[in-house]
């Protein structure tokens, strides 16, 4: 084992294999995003941060990796193209784009109890901002031949869930075939785009919907052949290797992070 190894916060060899590369995280605040960060700068990249928490949170974190914190709401178009062109002229370049915002309220439910504000509301942070975000990074992906964008879908955009959140899985699914067709329409212009499908993460809000509700706790477990939820770290490896020439060869993918949980009939007990 090497010493960078033994050091390592994410319990493995991690290589510099991102290294001169320059990421953009959305909602890298928390969660998911904010594994992602320290997982990327880990692995040598730049990382800019750009999420809607305060300033002055962002700017703590964004010195914690030596990255940028942009404040941007990815819902506004024009905050999205500032986002890019700031992060091209301060840092050269965009490499890796990881798009990953979302929200899952309570008032997005059963269709028969979910209103049209909080669909819109859904749609426009988990979908529309992808969009934005997509569009307005591939001229500059396309500029410099090459790219890795990663829009955070779910594992929700492939199965059905009798627990429904129905604006929330059908943007998911956006998510997921706006990320296919994109990977193969660029696919030749040397940038790749994969659809993450993390399971359920053991992240701050389920965790205090969780323990509110242990019920809801264990109508979930019992589908997960692991028996646990994953990791925000598990899910940001993903998103490392996905960002990185490992992964040279895959686009357009399904890519599931659900510990079996897609490919379960009969879990164990
Ligand atoms: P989180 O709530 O921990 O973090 C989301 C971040 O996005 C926050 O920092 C928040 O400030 C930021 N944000 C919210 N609206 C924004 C906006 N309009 N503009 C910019 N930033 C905004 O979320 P998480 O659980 O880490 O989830 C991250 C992604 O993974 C989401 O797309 C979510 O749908 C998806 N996902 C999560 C799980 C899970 O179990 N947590 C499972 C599958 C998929």
């Amino acid at each position: 084992m090497t010493d960078t190894a033994s050091q390592s916060p994410f319990g493995g060899l991690v290589t510099n294999r991102l290294a001169g590369r320059v990421a953009t995280v959305t909602g890298g605040a928390s969660g998911i995003g904010l594994a992602t960060v320290r997982r990327l700068a880990h692995e040598g990249a730049t990382v800019v941060i750009a999420d809607v928490c305060d300033e002055d949170q962002g700017d703590r974190l964004a010195e914690e990796v030596g990255g940028l914190f942009l404040r941007t709401d990815v819902t506004d178009e024009s905050q999205v193209i500032e986002l890019f062109a700031t992060t091209q002229e301060r840092l050269g370049a965009v490499d890796v784009a990881f798009n990953n915002v979302g929200i899952s309220p309570p008032d997005d439910a059963s269709i028969l109890e979910t209103g049209l504000d909080a669909w819109r509301r859904v749609q426009e942070v988990n979908l529309t901002s992808v969009f934005h975000c997509c569009k307005q990074v591939i001229p500059y992906m396309q500029a410099q031949g090459r790219g890795s964008i990663i829009n955070t879908a779910s594992f929700v955009a492939v199965m059905g869930a009798a627990t429904s959140q129905i604006s929330y899985s059908a943007s998911k699914g956006g998510v997921l075939s706006m990320s296919r067709e994109l990977g193969v329409e660029f696919a030749r212009q040397g940038i790749r785009v994969n659809a993450l499908c993390p399971g359920p993460v053991n992240t701050p809000l389920l965790q205090e919907l969780f323990a509110k509700d242990p019920e809801r706790a264990a109508r979930r477990l019992v589908h997960a052949p692991m028996g646990r939820f994953a990791e925000p770290e598990e899910i940001a490896a993903a998103v490392a290797f996905l960002a990185s020439d490992d992964a040279s060869f895959i686009t357009a993918s399904e890519f599931l992070v659900d510990g079996g949980i897609a490919g379960a009939y009969v879990t164990p007990m």
